[in-house]
C-alpha cells in the first residue's frame, strides 16, 4: 500500500494534478474489514493530505463511534485522490483515470465490504444511482458486498439522514463483523 500511495502522490494522469496541494491516497488499516469510499478531497483534505479531516470528517468519525469502531480501524480513501477545483464534481474522465487507483486499493486492502458513500461513490462503483433506495441496501461489487450509505456531508445538514447512517452502520456491524 505504501509504494500504491507514493504512486498516486506522484500522478500526474489527469488535470486535477495542476491544482493540488496535496493527493489524498486514503488512510487506516492494511486488513481492514470496512473500506469506505467518499468521493472526492476536499479544501481541507487537499491541505492534509489526508481523507475526511473537514466536518463531514468529524461526523464520519461520530458515527464509526456508534458502532465501537474508530477511523483506524477501517480504510478510508476516495475516488478521485485529487481535490476537483471548488470543490466541483470529479469529471468522468479524470474519475476513469484514477479509477486503477482504487481497483488496485480494493484489491491490496481485500475488504469484506465495501461501503460507497454518496451518489457520486456509488454510481461510479456499481453504475446504480439513487442513493435514497439504495442505501443500506448489500450490493454486488466485484464479487464483494457492497453497502450504499449517505454521504456524511448531506448527513451533516439534515439530522434525518444522521440517523439514517447509523442505523445503517449499525446494521452492517450486526450482520458482519461477529465480535
Ligand atoms: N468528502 C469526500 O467525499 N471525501 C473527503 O475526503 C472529504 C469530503
Amino acid at each position: 500500500m505504501t509504494i500504491l500511495a507514493e504512486k498516486i502522490e506522484r500522478c500526474t494522469r489527469c488535470r486535477l494534478h495542476e491544482d493540488r496541494k496535496n493527493a489524498v491516497p486514503g488512510e487506516g488499516k492494511d486488513d481492514p474489514f470496512v473500506l469506505l469510499i467518499g468521493e472526492a478531497p476536499g479544501k481541507n483534505e487537499d491541505i492534509e493530505g489526508r481523507p475526511f479531516v473537514g466536518r463531514a470528517g468529524d461526523l464520519l468519525e461520530e458515527i464509526l463511534g456508534e458502532v465501537g469502531l474508530n477511523r483506524n480501524d477501517v480504510f478510508i480513501t476516495n475516488v478521485v485522490k485529487c481535490r476537483p477545483p471548488d470543490n466541483r464534481d470529479p469529471k468522468k474522465d479524470e474519475i476513469n483515470m484514477c479509477n486503477p487507483y482504487l481497483e488496485k486499493q480494493i484489491e491490496l486492502l481485500d475488504p469484506e465490504v465495501v461501503v460507497s458513500l454518496g451518489n457520486h461513490a456509488t454510481e461510479t462503483l456499481v453504475g446504480e444511482k439513487g442513493i435514497g433506495d439504495l442505501h443500506g441496501t448489500e450490493l454486488d461489487y466485484d464479487g464483494r458486498t457492497l453497502i450504499p450509505m449517505y454521504h456524511p456531508a448531506a448527513a451533516l445538514y439534515n439530522p434525518n439522514l444522521k440517523d439514517t447512517m447509523i442505523k445503517d452502520m449499525k446494521r452492517l456491524k450486526e450482520d458482519h463483523i461477529i465480535q
